[in-house]
């Protein structure tokens, strides 16, 4: 199939940063693409070739959208599945596969899935509604502490509480959920694979990342993780089991626990391009994202290694700011060495909310998370 400078049309379902993302290596190879995004104001709008305005979960918009493409992705799993699987009975190549995605949307049989393909995950139970937590506590089958997380929809960590006495339970949605034990971890890793149609296969390094501790989202990505060899070959061996368990194709990011006794433990999994793969797109031979279109378009894969060390940090909204937004200090981030700001095109802020990242690479990783934390206290993403 030849995609360059032709009429070959790739699809993407969601319009966000991940997408826009994508979206620069698709002009770089001059490949053609399609976004359908509910939002009019989609950060990807202007990358791609056509932009559809339309609700990703209906089935019609969905199917209607896919089914005169060549091949169809995603950037976003809460996507429509029953249309994927019909676009594949009507020979539209989706990547990753509807079978793959009906599986990781639903946080129960994701779960269910790794206990059955012999992978290491946090032991849980199964509950139908939030309220029958409540009578397992009552019998003992279940107790403090424990991860409550929702089944489906939950993103960056707001479908995720820790559960240590009856009066968290109260206000939580009722719908489908599953409790998780809380494992005291000493790090979180992350490995992306690359895995392609013909089945060739590259890990990314393993990264650590550091969270906020209110807002539950990662503060810094560190690239390579600050880990021993051996523990690192651990994650990458689980992290290509798993890409090979679902016989993935595309991106499969790996979300990870060190245990305190250095077991490796999977938390969940991603199959597209993914927060903890942004530092790729300086610190990388290959990004992360010019990955995933050679990986679904069955292309040879390529270097995965790093240039350089490299650290992320997200630029989200912050506390006590709301409206059009203002990028206070990105002078002065634009003066540190080896520093590049990424702006994902939101024109409004709201406290937390994703609105660019930044990489700073240098040969030194402990310098350059001293730069990433410079970098960190320095700008701030406000409104006027
Ligand atoms: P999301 O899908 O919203 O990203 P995650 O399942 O990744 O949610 O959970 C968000 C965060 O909550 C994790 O990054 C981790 O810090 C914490 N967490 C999740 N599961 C557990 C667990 N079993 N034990 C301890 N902490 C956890």
């Amino acid at each position: 199939m030849n995609y360059f400078s032709s009429n070959f049309k790739l699809g993407i379902l969601g319009g966000g940063q991940l997408g826009k993302m994508l979206l620069y290596n698709t002009r770089k190879f001059d490949i053609q693409t399609v976004v359908l995004d509910p939002s009019n104001e989609a950060p990807s709008k202007f990358a791609c070739n056509e932009f559809v305005q339309g609700d990703l979960m209906d089935f019609d918009t969905v199917f209607n959208f896919g089914k005169h493409l060549d091949v169809l992705t995603i950037e976003i799993e809460n996507v429509n599945v029953d249309a994927l699987e019909a676009l594949e009975k009507e020979g539209v190549k989706v990547y990753p596969q509807s079978k793959t995605l009906r599986k990781i949307q639903n946080k129960a049989t994701q779960k269910l899935f790794y206990i059955n393909n012999d992978l290491p995950t946090a032991p849980f139970s199964r509950f139908a509604y939030a309220s029958e937590m409540k009578v397992a506590i009552e019998h003992g089958s279940l107790t403090f502490p424990f991860v409550w997380k929702s089944a489906q929809f939950g993103y960056d960590g707001n479908g995720v509480k820790i559960v240590r006495t009856e009066s968290d339970l109260n206000n939580l949605p009722e719908g489908e959920c599953i409790a998780e034990e809380l494992i005291p971890f000493k790090n979180e890793l992350a490995v992306i694979v690359a895995r392609s149609a013909s089945g060739e296969i590259k890990t990314y390094p393993v990264v650590e990342m550091e969270f906020h501790p209110e807002a539950n989202q990662v503060e810094y990505v560190i690239c390579p993780a600050r880990i021993p060899v051996e523990i690192a070959k651990k994650a990458e061996l689980i992290a290509l089991k798993t890409a090979k368990a679902f016989n993935h194709v595309g991106l499969l990011a790996v979300e990870l626990f060190q245990t305190e006794n250095d077991d490796i433990i999977i938390n969940e999994v991603a199959p597209r391009p993914h927060n903890s793969g942004h530092q790729t797109i300086e610190s990388s031979y290959t990004s992360q994202f010019e990955q995933h279109i050679r990986a679904i378009l069955n292309l040879p894969l390529g270097d995965t290694n790093n240039k350089a060390n490299g650290v992320m940090v997200n630029l989200v909204g912050a506390e006590g700011y709301k409206g059009n937004v203002i990028y206070k200090n990105i002078e002065e981030i634009l003066k540190m060495p080896g520093v590049t700001p990424h702006i994902y095109g939101k024109k409004q802020t709201r406290p937390f909310r994703k609105m660019g990242h930044v990489t700073i690479i240098n040969k030194d990783l402990a310098e350059a998370r001293k730069i990433a934390e410079a970098v960190k206290n320095t700008i701030k993403v406000i409104s006027n």
